[in-house]
C-alpha cells in the first residue's frame, strides 16, 4: 500500500474513534457552560467541532486531538466566540482619521446622547406636536441645515451614494448627464459614478479628457436630451501637471444659459474651512450653493464628523422633486441617524466649542505636541522592561484624513514604534488585532507603528493593557 493509502486507512480508523456529541455534552466544561448559555448554542458548537475534526481526518491532516476533554474545550471556545458580537470597538492607531473600514467618524458626545434617547423612547419623529397631525421627519433637520448651509431647502438620505442616486434618478432618468471625463471617479470600490448614473436610469455623456476639459466641451454636448450637468469632487485622488478644468462659476453660467440643473457632489461634507488646521482647501456645500449650483450633495460621516448620511441641498423646486420620487422612501434616514445628525449639526452653531466637541475636528486639529505627549504616556505605560524588550520609542509620523478625503494632505503626528517581542511583526500585529481590546496599527519595515493622532486620551489605558498582554505572550490567539 502507498504511504498515502496507509494514512487514509489509518484516518478511517480514527474516524470511527471520534467521540459522540453526547459524550462532549456530558463533560464538566460543557455542562457548566450549558447553565449559562442556550443549550442550542452548546449543542451546535459541539457538532461543529466534531464536523471540523471529521473533515480534517478525511483530508489526512495530521496531529488531530481525539480526546473528549480537548474536543469539549474546543467546543466551548467556539460557543463563547459565537456568543460575542462580531462588531466591536477597536482602537484605531492607524493614523487614518476617517478610516472607512473602521466606521469613519466617531460621534460627538452630544450625538451619542441623542441616539440613546431616540432609541430608548418614543419620539415625535413624524408628528407635529403643535397641530397633533402628521409631520415630516425632515422638519427636525431642515431649519438647522438651511441655516448652516444658506440653502433654500435640504433633504437627508442614507448616505452620499443614495443622495446621488436619488438626485440623478429624479433629474436625469431617461436623459443625459453631462460630465467631464476627469470627474468619472470611483470612491471606495463599489461607488463608481458611471455605474450609479446607469442605475439611476441616466445616460452618461462624457466630455473632455481625463486631465483637460474646457467649457466648449460641455457646450457642445448640451442638447435636447440633456437632463443635467454633473460636477464631482475628485476627493480621493489628484490630477497634477498638464491639467485644466472648468470652474464652478463657468459651469453655473452655462447651466443657466442652457436652462438645465447643475448637480455637484462635493464629497466630504466639510462645513467649515479647514485651512486653519493646516489642511488643503476642500469644497464646502455652502459655497457650492452660494455660487449658484442647483443641487449639491455630501456625506455626513466624513469631514462633517457625524453619522453616515447623505445631505442634499438646493433650490426648493429641486428638493421637492427629489422628495416626491418614490425612491426617496427607500433611501430615507432612520430616527437614530436623524438624532445623531441633528445633535452634530447643533455643535456647528458655536465655532468656539466646535473643535473640541466634534472628534474628527479634534483629531485633525490637535497640536502635534499633545499627540507626542500621548505617545510618551503609552511608552511609559509599557513599563521599562517591556519598553526595552520591544525597543519602544516615540517617532515622528504622518497621519492622514482618509475616507477618500484630501489624498495629498499629510498631518504631522507622532507614533509609538515597537518591535515584535518574538517572531514576525505581522504576527505581533495579528495578535493585537485578535485580543479582547483589538488594536490596529500600521507596519513599516519591521516595526509596528501606533499613531497617536487617532487614539483618544481615554483609550490610552486600554491600549497599554492590550500591548502588555500581547508582548507578554498572553494573547491566547494569534
Ligand atoms: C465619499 C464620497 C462618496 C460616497 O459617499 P458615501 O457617504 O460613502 O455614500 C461619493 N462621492 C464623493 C465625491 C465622495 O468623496
Amino acid at each position: 500500500m502507498s504511504p498515502g493509502g496507509a494514512r487514509r486507512n489509518g484516518g478511517r480508523e480514527r474516524l470511527r474513534a471520534i467521540p459522540s456529541v453526547e459524550s462532549l455534552l456530558r463533560t464538566p466544561s460543557l455542562t457548566e457552560l450549558g447553565t449559562r448559555v442556550p443549550r442550542s448554542v452548546v449543542v451546535g458548537a459541539a457538532r461543529q467541532t466534531l464536523a471540523a475534526l471529521r473533515d480534517a481526518l478525511r483530508r489526512g491532516v495530521p496531529g488531530q486531538a481525539l480526546s473528549v476533554e480537548s474536543l469539549a474545550a474546543e467546543a466551548r471556545r467556539r460557543a463563547e466566540q459565537s456568543l460575542a458580537p462580531t462588531l466591536k470597538p477597536v482602537i484605531n492607531a492607524t493614523g487614518v482619521v476617517l478610516h472607512t473600514h473602521l466606521g469613519r467618524a466617531t460621534l460627538p458626545e452630544a450625538a451619542i446622547a441623542a441616539v440613546t434617547a431616540a432609541a430608548r423612547w418614543y419620539t415625535n419623529l413624524e408628528l407635529d406636536l403643535e397641530s397633533g397631525k402628521r409631520g415630516s421627519r425632515m422638519a427636525h433637520l431642515e431649519p438647522l441645515l438651511c441655516e448652516l448651509l444658506g440653502a433654500p431647502a435640504v433633504h437627508v438620505v442614507n448616505n452620499n451614494a443614495a443622495a446621488m442616486l436619488l438626485a440623478l434618478n429624479t433629474l436625469a432618468a431617461g436623459r443625459e448627464a453631462v460630465i467631464s471625463r476627469g470627474h468619472l471617479v470611483e470612491i471606495g470600490g463599489s461607488f463608481r459614478i458611471p455605474e450609479i448614473l446607469e442605475r439611476a436610469g441616466a445616460t452618461l455623456r462624457e466630455v473632455g479628457t481625463t486631465n483637460r476639459t474646457r467649457l466648449r466641451d460641455y457646450e457642445r454636448a448640451i442638447g435636447p436630451k440633456t437632463g443635467l450637468l454633473l460636477r464631482v469632487h475628485a476627493s480621493n485622488f489628484a490630477i497634477v501637471g498638464f491639467s485644466e478644468s472648468v470652474s464652478r462659476a463657468d459651469l453655473v453660467g452655462l447651466a443657466r444659459r442652457a436652462r438645465v440643473p447643475l448637480l455637484e457632489d462635493v464629497g466630504s461634507g466639510a462645513l467649515i474651512d479647514l485651512r486653519p488646521f493646516g489642511l488643503p482647501e476642500e469644497p464646502l456645500l455652502k459655497e457650492a450653493l452660494a455660487d449658484g449650483v442647483s443641487l449639491a450633495c455630501a456625506s455626513g460621516d466624513k469631514l462633517l464628523g457625524g453619522p453616515q448620511a447623505g445631505i442634499l441641498a438646493g433650490t426648493k423646486r429641486m428638493i421637492d422633486s427629489c422628495r416626491a420620487n418614490p425612491m426617496a422612501r427607500a433611501l430615507r434616514v432612520d430616527k437614530l441617524t436623524l438624532a445623531a445628525l441633528d445633535a452634530t449639526l447643533r455643535l456647528y452653531r458655536d465655532p468656539e466649542t466646535l473643535r473640541g466637541a466634534v472628534p474628527v475636528l479634534r483629531m485633525l486639529g490637535e497640536p502635534a505636541a499633545a499627540v507626542r505627549a500621548r505617545a510618551r504616556r503609552v511608552v511609559r505605560g509599557l513599563g521599562a522592561e517591556l519598553a526595552v524588550l520591544t525597543g519602544a520609542e516615540v517617532i515622528a509620523s504622518t497621519a492622514e484624513v482618509g475616507g477618500g478625503s484630501m489624498p495629498l494632505a499629510r498631518v504631522p503626528s507622532h507614533a509609538v514604534s515597537v518591535r515584535a517581542p518574538r517572531g514576525k511583526v505581522a504576527d505581533f500585529a495579528r495578535a493585537l488585532r485578535l485580543g479582547p481590546d483589538p488594536v490596529l496599527g500600521r507596519i513599516e519595515a519591521d516595526r509596528l507603528l501606533l499613531d497617536m493622532r487617532t487614539v483618544a486620551n481615554s483609550e490610552v489605558p486600554r491600549l497599554c493593557a492590550s500591548l502588555v498582554r500581547v508582548i507578554r505572550g498572553e494573547g491566547g490567539q494569534g
